[in-house]
């Protein structure tokens, strides 16, 4: 039966103008900082239990390294690793993938979907990324999986590369462009320059991958509405399946943090909020004028009917995710885990015969119900009838304040069936699904 959410909350402030230190990007629910390591015993009680028939599998792989650190970057990333280093972190890596594959909940599934994220994956060489491949298809089999998505860094995408990505069965290959000019690519850090992401790109596309994203950042440092006219225009020509598009945000273990603490500022040196949705919105726009379809806070697909976002949305419907390398988010049987977030530590647990899982969290079905129901808000449109389907919970009732919110502040059109955010509430839903959450985890909330 339904209930209404206790404690509603105060209405957020309708504008967050200027850019400052933190995180507000919603990943995951409930928040990372509530995770905790005398819950992991709970992800091996998961793992004794027989596999589940009617949930999805999938399996992540993560690789820390990277050419060069971006100002921006909040992960705990490696550019000095050599081979000798990043073949011992992937035999860590399979030694712990082979643990789980062992278990009862796990051994004998296929993976659904499978994903290679970083850091940066295409750093990884063909012989290593063929080697790394090969041994994880013997533990959790591939065979029939729906998506293989891999991300890219466009400067360490040669012909050879992009040929051996396509050949180890990659699906789904997602561009990490973020701006077209080589000034603001350079003032932000990143290794790559434009020149490479046009031969990159087109080298790709006569390899047959079925979908080709580019991520974009609306407001990296010493952006002008000028060059993103010309960005965006320049994504366009292109002509991706899909263009993911995020605000930049400065997290507190960035570079840029660095900096401003060391000059005594709170604000960052990047565009404020409103500006920043403003070019979001005008890329939509014109992505828009030219076929494409928005089809989340974040991105817009040519071709909705065709691409699709595997793995995003089979997560946000709780979707097991059996997920291995250092720093790397898991879930399983309903248990959140992460696990240890730097190499030595992790790399100690696997070779001491552990599963290196630093923090975890059980989550209850209520919070289950939250986390779906706020994750696909992302999406822009959500029908009340499936949540009280799946969970028994009637989200008209159980969020009656927020959602009324939303709907006096223009955010979202609401009627007893459904909701659906307007341009303006979907370009900061984000910073609205934190008036969602349960009243225990409002404050302390931390996305790393
Ligand atoms: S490429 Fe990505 S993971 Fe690597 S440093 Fe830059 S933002 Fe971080």
């Amino acid at each position: 039966m339904s209930t209404t959410l206790e404690s509603p909350p105060q209405p957020a402030e309708k504008k967050v103008e200027e850019t400052e230190v933190g995180n507000y990007f919603v990943s995951n629910y409930p928040p990372f900082s509530f995770w905790k390591p005398d819950q992991v015993p709970v992800v091996e009680g998961v793992l004794a239990r027989p596999a589940p028939t009617d949930v999805p599998l999938g399996v992540y792989f993560h690789i820390p390294f990277c050419r060069k650190r971006c100002h921006f970057c909040y992960f705990k990333v490696y550019t000095d690793k050599n081979a000798a280093e990043i073949k011992a972190y992937i035999d860590a890596g399979m030694r712990e993938m082979e643990r789980f594959a062992k278990q009862p909940y796990i051994a004998g599934r296929k993976a659904h979907f499978v994903y290679f994220g970083g850091g940066t994956p295409s750093y990884l060489s063909v012989p290593q990324l063929k080697d790394l491949t090969s041994r994880m298809k013997d533990l959790v089999s591939w065979d029939g999986a729906a998506e293989v998505a891999f991300e890219a860094e466009p400067g360490t995408l040669n012909e050879k590369k992009l040929t051996g990505i396509r050949e180890v069965g990659v699906t789904r290959l997602s561009i990490g462009v973020e701006n077209f000019d080589d000034h603001i690519l350079e003032s932000n850090g990143r290794a790559h320059r434009s020149g490479e992401v046009d031969k990159a790109y087109h080298f790709a596309r006569t390899l047959g991958f079925e979908h080709i994203n580019i991520d974009l950042i609306a407001g990296m440092m010493n952006e002008t509405w000028e060059n993103w006219k010309d960005t965006v225009a320049k994504g366009i020509a292109l002509g991706p399946d899909a263009v993911t598009i995020y605000q930049m945000e400065v997290p507190y273990n960035t570079t840029i943090y660095k900096q401003m603490r060391e000059e005594g500022k709170e604000t960052a040196p990047v565009a404020n909020w409103q500006t920043k949705r403003d070019w979001v919105s005008y890329a939509f726009d014109e992505f828009v004028k030219n076929g494409y379809t928005v089809t989340s806070a974040y991105t817009v697909v040519k071709d909705p009917e065709r691409i699709k976002f595997i793995y995003r949305d089979a997560l946000w419907e709780g979707a097991d995710l059996l997920s291995c390398g250092v720093a790397s988010f898991g879930h399983l049987g309903g248990v959140h885990y992460q696990n240890q977030a730097e190499v030595g530590p992790y790399m100690q647990a696997v070779d001491a015969g552990q599963l290196p899982i630093f923090r975890a969290y059980e989550t209850s079905h209520e919070e289950r119900f939250v986390r779906e129901f706020i994750l696909k808000l992302k999406l822009g449109h959500s029908e009340f009838g499936y949540y009280q389907e799946k969970f028994g919970e009637d989200p008209l009732k159980f969020f009656a304040p927020q959602l009324n919110y939303l709907q006096s502040e223009g955010f979202a059109q609401l009627t007893d069936k459904d909701i659906t955010l307007t341009r303006d509430g979907l370009l900061q839903v984000d910073r609205l699904l934190h008036d969602f959450f349960l009243p225990q985890h409002r404050q302390y909330a931390r996305y790393t």
